[in-house]
């Protein structure tokens, strides 16, 4: 493989695979509460299409996903993700009791939950690092972020920018606690110096995951709205996939890759993957990569350069010499 994907990562760490189980709580985001009218590309579903209701209790919704996906896959090992809108959002005491419960479910091995970079406050962090201690399972914080730039996070209506990321990444790190950030690559109003930053960014402080979304744009969403009135622009899949390469290769070689394009049902969009199957783009990336002999990692080389300050203030050493 020329990047880390999940499976090896999760093999290293656990020393055999792990299946993500994906668990809905009844919780929205506080982006879509209180006259916020979301992100522009946030369907009714949030992100989770194949879960179960919310209805449900979280240890029977592990069963049944664990259940069916131990059959299919002959899986032992699991990860319950706790994958729908902001699931820090809920009242602090009630989110500890599920992420309670489905630290007591047999075969988990950590869990996941899926927020917002500002609604991650100190209390809970906390709370979610002594429950991760307490049953000696890790908890996995994932951001989504989407895009650096705080004037496409604008336009889509994030209600955060980049720094709040930041901050919270510090501060989950700070915990001892893994981190996954969420970027959407082909959004309409970045390009592929975005990608590039992207990577160096979430190299530098040091993230433990990156989940890679293609957009889809989903029925009934602003997004959809200005799509249909030809408001934007979408690059092509052969655009996307070269954005991806080049992302991969200013990314730390430690970072896991989740993910390289999204998957979503076509009934519920109007736009995704340009109408081809998801693992057709990841195939070409992998093709990509292969014919250009590039891999995750070959130009992770920008961070720790103390020879730019010294450059400014006092060339050392033949090779540094006229260095800009
Ligand atoms: S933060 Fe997530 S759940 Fe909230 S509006 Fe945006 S996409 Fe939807």
């Amino acid at each position: 493989m020329r990047y880390l994907p999940y499976s090896d990562y999760m093999k290293k760490k656990y020393g055999q695979k792990i299946y993500k189980l994906p668990v809905s709580l009844p919780v929205s985001c506080p982006n879509r509460q209180d006259g916020h009218a979301g992100c522009t590309f946030c369907g009714a579903e949030g992100a989770g299409f194949e879960n179960l209701p919310s209805a449900l209790a979280v240890s029977e919704q592990l069963e049944k996903n664990m259940e069916y996906i131990g059959k299919r896959y002959g899986a032992q090992r699991f990860s319950a993700y706790f994958q729908n809108f902001t699931n820090t959002y809920l009242p602090l005491g009630q989110l500890c009791g599920y992420v309670k419960e489905a630290m007591k479910a047999d075969r988990i091995a950590e869990i996941c939950l899926s927020t917002r970079p500002d609604c991650v406050s100190e209390d809970y962090l906390d709370a979610l690092s002594e429950i991760g201690g307490q049953y000696g399972k890790p908890v996995v914080l994932e951001l989504g972020l989407q895009s650096i730039s705080h004037r496409t996070l604008r336009k889509i209506n994030r209600g955060h920018t980049l720094a709040e990321f930041i901050d919270a990444v510090i501060r989950i790190k700070r915990r001892g606690m893994e981190v996954c950030a969420h970027l959407i690559l082909n959004l309409p109003w970045d390009d592929d110096s975005d990608a590039e930053e992207a990577a160096k960014i979430l190299s530098a402080l040091g993230v433990d995951q990156v989940k890679l979304h293609s957009l889809y744009i989903e029925k009934n969403t602003e997004l959809c709205r200005q799509y249909e009135a030809g408001e934007f622009r979408l690059i092509s899949a052969e655009e996307y996939a070269n954005r991806v390469v080049r992302f991969l290769t200013f990314l730390s070689p430690e970072i896991c890759v989740q993910r390289l394009v999204s998957r979503a049902p076509e009934e519920n969009t109007v736009f995704c993957n340009w109408g081809q199957s998801w693992w057709k783009i990841r195939d070409r990336i992998e093709e990509l990569l292969e014919e250009r002999d590039l891999f995750q990692g070959c130009r992770f080389d920008y961070l720790n350069r103390d020879y730019y300050f010294w450059n400014i203030r006092e060339p050392r050493g033949p090779h540094r010499s006229g260095e800009k």
